[in-house]
Formats: structure tokens, sequence, C-alpha cells
């Protein structure tokens, strides 16, 4: 069989992809190396919906960002059973030379189009989070940042896709692509052979070695950039409402310390440039470092111990934005280099992604549209929490901030 489009790579991009396609009549197949869904740079991020206040509202990022705020909303998880909560962020000046460059972190903010952002005095951020340092001297606040589980709605969307007929093949490394006299592709996997008029590569860390592999050169390199955290039992969720967010540099977003969905406590990430793709590390110095960081922004913390650490891999490149773009001739299109927001933007890439297949690539699906594209479906935990049934349907827990999460004791 023949599908009509072929996604690389089972990341929070992929799996928006497979739910949006299929929901537009495309008949899908999502294939991914690893054993499950959900393994690569989205296994190890924060876990937050950026508003995209920070953003150059020109870029490929921003404009999506700005997108993914009407499509990503409130009713949006809710309809999909997917924890979501918009506790705001506050972006914190610890010292005189931080505090004046804040009206300027509020006037970039505007050209974004985002309302509610603004400067609050040091008595209206110690009102808002008692527990702060009292070395924060004033703040910025972006009500609009938001936390969700970012292993459930990647995991949520695809089992959708798959109930409106997706096919989800894991354990399948593209190895090959060859482009067949029709103009389609054959894809050989380390399971089986796939054919597809088009092909969408968003596989992540690898995204330039597939591009490599389908006889064209890449237009990006990866440069993998990993980002290690601590993580605080439940038993901290008391002592903080808000995302902590330090002024940002043009490379990070910097050390954050934020709440989870569930109630843990996290700080991280770090910004290391490393030559690995695959196995996120930790280090003992590392976490120190973010556990002193903690304890200074929130010094009750102190009385805390971490119940856990962990780190992933962010697919970087030399540019700070996207690399999304559909070749005509090739009826290809790639979906690469989402480096650092791609949780927060992926229902905005997944649209612009579709708009690119039906406009550009003119690709007809086989079949008509759903109308009826979301919906809760029937959630069974294991007893350890480590594996969720979808409707009986199996899929391992492999991002740590949900595990953690819904650990029935948080305590080691
Ligand atoms: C430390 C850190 C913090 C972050 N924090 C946030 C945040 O708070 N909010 C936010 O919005 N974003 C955040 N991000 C960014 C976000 O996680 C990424 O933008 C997103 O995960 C990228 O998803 P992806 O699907 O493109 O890539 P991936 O998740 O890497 O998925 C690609 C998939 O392709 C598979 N694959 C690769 N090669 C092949 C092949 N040949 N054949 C088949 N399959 C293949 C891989 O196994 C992988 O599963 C963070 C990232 C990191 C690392």
């Amino acid at each position: 069989m023949q599908y009509d489009v072929a996604v690389i790579g089972g990341g929070v991009v992929g799996c928006s992809l497979l739910h949006e396609l299929t929901r537009r009549g495309y008949r899908c197949v999502l294939l991914e190396r690893k054993e499950h869904l959900v393994a690569g740079a989205s296994a190890g991020n924060s876990g937050h919906a950026h508003s995209g206040f920070d953003t150059d509202p020109a870029s490929f990022e921003g404009r999506l960002l700005t997108k993914a705020r009407t499509l990503a909303t409130d009713h949006f998880y809710e309809s999909l059973g997917v924890p979501y909560k918009k506790v705001g962020a506050l972006l914190v000046a610890w010292d005189t030379e931080q505090l004046k460059k804040l009206p300027e972190v509020v006037r970039k903010s505007h050209l974004t189009g985002l309302g509610g952002v603004r400067q609050i005095t040091q008595s209206q951020l110690r009102y808002l989070e008692p527990n702060l340092s009292h070395n924060a001297l004033g703040a910025v606040i972006i009500p609009d940042e938001a936390l969700v589980d970012p292993w459930l709605l990647p995991v949520m969307l695809v089992h959708n896709a798959q109930r409106n007929g997706a096919k989800v093949n894991l354990s399948s490394e593209v190895t090959s692509c060859r482009r067949l006299a029709d103009g389609g592709w054959l894809l050989t996997t380390s399971n089986g052979q796939v054919e597809a008029k088009v092909v969408i590569n968003a596989a992540g860390l690898y995204g330039d070695k597939v591009e490599e592999m389908a006889g064209g050169t890449s237009s990006f390199s990866i440069l993998p950039r990993q980002g290690q955290y601590a993580v605080y039992g439940r038993e901290a969720a008391p002592l903080l409402r808000h995302i902590i967010l330090p002024l940002p540099t043009a490379r990070t977003k910097g050390v954050t310390v934020f709440p989870t969905v569930y109630g843990n406590v996290v700080v991280g990430p770090t910004a290391e440039d490393v030559d690995e793709r695959d196995n996120p590390t930790v280090d003992g110095a590392t976490i120190d470092r973010l556990v002193s960081y903690a304890i200074g922004v929130l010094p009750a913390l102190r009385d805390h111990k971490i119940i856990g650490t962990y780190a992933g891999l962010r697919p970087a490149t030399a540019s700070q934005d996207y690399h999304i773009y559909g070749n005509v001739h090739r009826q290809w299109i790639t979906v690469g280099g989402i480096r650092s927001t791609g949780l927060s933007a992926s229902q905005a890439i997944a649209r612009h992604v579709g708009s690119i297949l039906s406009t550009d690539l003119k690709l007809s699906p086989s079949h008509c549209p759903l109308d009826r594209d979301i919906g809760g479906a029937t959630k069974t935990w294991s007893t350890d929490c480590t594996e969720l049934a979808l409707d009986g349907a199996g899929y391992k827990v492999t991002h740590p901030l949900t595990a953690f999460g819904l650990r029935k004791c948080s305590k080691l």
C-alpha cells in the first residue's frame, strides 16, 4: 500500500503532524526508530507551553508561537485530557542592572502581540511569590506562560490519529530513502519497507542525517545542546506558584525554577554544547550548582531534598530559527532544528505543514477530512504509573516530568 504521507520521527512534532494530517484526510504512517514514542528531544524538556513573549515576531518561531496561542488553548488540552495550567511566569531582576532591562523586556513582548505583560514592583512580587528570595528587586509578569504534561500531549495526539486510521511503526529506523518512478518514495526501515507519496522529515536530533540520506545536502547541521535538571518532590509545591525566569540571553532562556502540572518543583535546564545525539547525561557538579541556584531563588528549598535528576538534548542549529520548508519537486517536507519551543509550537507547526502539503505540494487526501478530530480516551495507568493504556493500547512513560509527577509517593 502507498501512504499519502510518511512522517519520520515520533517526537512531539511528528506526533502532532500525524494527528493534524490524519484529521485532514491523509493516509499517514509514522516511523520511529526507538521502541517507544517521545524518545528524543521531546523526552527531556521543561514542559512549558511558551507564549513566545521573548521571540522575534518576524521569525518563523515567533510567528508559529503566536499562532499556537490560538490553537493550543485551555479547551484544546481539556478536550484531549492533557493536564495544562496557565500559571504565568515572573521574569525576575536580581540586581539593579537587570532591573533597568525590564522595560525593554515588556516593550519587546508587546511587539509579539501578547497582552498582559507588565513590570511589577518588589512588593507586588513578594505578594505573588512570598517564598522568593528577598534579593529579588522586581519582575516582569507574563500571564500566558503555562505548564503542560509534555509526554501525554504527543501520546494523546498519536492515539487519536491511530483511532482515525493512522499507522505507527515503532522500532523502525529509516535507513534509506529512494525515489520511485511515480515521484513517490520507498523508505527502507529496520522493520520493513514503506511507500509514500510525500515524506516529512521530523527526525529531531537526526534531522540533518535524514536529509543527507534522502540524497540531498542538509541546509542545517544539528548541534546538540544538553540541558540538565534537578527535581523536587510534590511536597515542595506550596513554595511556588509561577515559573521563575532569569533575563534570557541570545543563546538560551536561562535556568528557571518552576512548578510542574503535578506539583513537583524543578530547576533547570542548563545549556551545554555536546557531540552526543542520544543518551543525555547528568553530572553531580552541575546538579549541585542547579540546587544552589534553586536555593538562591527559593531559600525554603534548603529544607527539601531533590528526588531525581534528568537531562534532555535540544536539536539546535547555527541559526536561531526553525527550518521548515517543502520541496515541490522532491515531494519532501523538512521540519528541522525545532530547538527549544517545539512542545509549545507543535500545533502551529502541524497546521503550517498541512498547508504546505495541500497548497505547495498540491497533495489531495485519500479520505474526507474528519470533523471529529480529538477526543478523550479511557485511560488506565499501570499500578506503578510507568505505563498508560489508552483504550487498551499501551504507551510507556518516557518523560521524567510525567514519571516523577505520577509517582504515588514522590519521596525516594
Ligand atoms: C532541555 C530542553 C528543554 C526544553 N524545554 C522546552 C519547553 O519547556 N517548551 C517547549 O516548547 N520546548 C522545549 N524544548 C524543546 C522541545 O523539546 C523540542 O523543540 C521538541 O522536543 C522537538 O521535537 P521533535 O519532534 O522535532 O524532535 P524529537 O523529539 O527528537 O523527535 C524526533 C524523533 O525522530 C526519531 N528519529 C530520528 N532519526 C530517525 C530515523 N532515521 N528513523 C526513524 N525515526 C528517527 C527519534 O528517535 C525521535 O524520537 C526543550 C528541549 C530541551 C532539550
